[in-house]
């Protein structure tokens, strides 16, 4: 077990202490009372506030340095929160894991080797430390920390001594964006992931452009639902939900049936699938039109059969977001939800660059 502790100056620790464990629960903790102070758990981490006239005496304990830092962040970030308007209160951990730290589930990539899959994607090979926790088919994709071109040494989120995520100047900030890991050896050290190469280039598709040996970004996570086993497999996808479905593809027993129907330009982006042989592969192409400009994606799906009674069906999607919208609002005709499982995501939005792509989704997502 790891262990730290800290004790938190406050005119009104009570004050501070109620909304702190009320917003806890909120986030999926457990509290409780126990000798007079407040037992929080959250994960695998357990917390103890005590509270005095002046102060909140806190201890964690946690089995590993991400249960310790998620916890000490959990509170730091809720006290701050919720200190009265003019008192910033003083936070500093004694024990493990005090000190400025990287963030338990970011690594630093270096980049290795690129290698060019198709006129428009981008292989880039990277090697990075201890990669075991992103080596999982059920979690696929992380966030790439991308330090803006030009800059020397790059600059990462640090934990603080406070416990609280510290960004880097604006200047220096790297861009986060999502994607997919295509290929990963965690023992030796190695990863690929394959990125789209379009117009409009944001800090992902120019930073593929650009890279060569030696360059580094960030990578946190890794995020996402796993497959689930069903009697028929239906994944439809654009290009930048294709490093994911080939991922997948090779994954399967090789006994699945299935179809998978992917949108690219031309039959210039098709690439090479290990698919089982009972999964047909449909390549869709959009010719000169603008990516996610077309409703192919749409079609395909509302061409399918789904009998009334039939295998049960698991159902994965990904692609711009107005073929997203359509997808999800035609699957909840056609899904009989006591057979059948989905992921219907939005993986980019035409127009918008991702920050303002995931606020968008996030509001939506707060609408219910
Ligand atoms: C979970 C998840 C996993 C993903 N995995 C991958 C992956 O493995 N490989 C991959 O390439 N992408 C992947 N994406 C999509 C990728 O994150 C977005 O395409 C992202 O917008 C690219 O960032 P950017 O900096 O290049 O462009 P941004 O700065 O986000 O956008 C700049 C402009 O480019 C446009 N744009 C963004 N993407 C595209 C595109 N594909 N085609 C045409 N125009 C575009 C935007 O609409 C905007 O106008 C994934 C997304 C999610 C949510």
């Amino acid at each position: 077990m790891l262990a730290t502790t800290t004790r938190i100056v406050l005119a009104d620790p009570e004050a501070v202490l109620k909304p702190l464990c009320a917003h806890l629960v909120e986030h999926e903790a457990v509290v409780t009372d126990e000798d007079g102070a407040k037992m929080i758990r959250l994960d695998a981490a357990r917390a103890r506030l005590g509270l005095s006239a002046t102060a909140l005496d806190v201890s964690v304990e946690a089995p590993d340095i991400a249960a310790l830092q998620a916890m000490k962040r959990a509170i730091a970030s809720h006290v701050v929160e919720f200190a009265p308007k003019g008192e910033v209160p003083s936070i500093r951990w004694h024990g493990d894991g005090t000190g400025p730290a990287l963030p338990a589930d970011f690594r630093v990539l270096t980049v290795t080797g690129v290698e060019t899959i198709t006129p428009h994607m981008r292989r880039i090979r990277f090697r990075g430390e201890s990669l075991a926790r992103f080596d999982r088919i059920e979690a696929l994709h992380v966030r790439l920390f991308i330090p803006p071109p030009g800059l020397g040494e790059p600059a990462w989120p640090m934990i603080g001594e406070d416990g609280l995520l510290a960004l880097p100047p604006p200047e220096a900030r790297p861009s986060i964006r999502k994607y997919t890991i295509r290929e990963i050896d965690a023992a030796a050290g190695t990863l690929a992931l394959d990125f789209v190469l379009h117009d409009d280039a944001g800090p992902g598709s120019a930073f593929a452009a650009r890279a060569k040996a030696g360059d580094r970004i960030g990578m946190a996570g890794p995020g996402g639902r796993g497959l689930k086993i069903a009697e028929r497999y239906i994944f439809l996808a654009d290009e930048t939900g294709l490093p994911a479905v080939a991922r997948m593809l090779e994954t399967l027993p090789r006994d699945a049936v299935g179809q998978v129907f992917i949108e690219v330009a031309d039959a210039g982006e098709e690439q090479a699938l290990s698919a089982p042989a009972g999964i047909a592969v449909t390549w869709l192409h959009r010719g000169a039109a603008a990516p996610g400009s077309l409703p192919l994606l749409q079609e395909a799906f509302a061409a399918l059969d789904w009998p009334a009674e039939g295998p049960s069906v698991y159902l994965w999607a990904a692609s711009e977001h107005g073929a997203f919208r359509d997808i999800r609002a035609a699957a909840r005709g056609k899904l009989r939800p006591e057979r059948d499982q989905h992921l219907i995501v939005s993986y980019w939005r035409s127009g918008v660059a991702e920050e303002q792509h995931t606020a968008a989704k996030k509001a939506e997502a707060g609408k219910g």
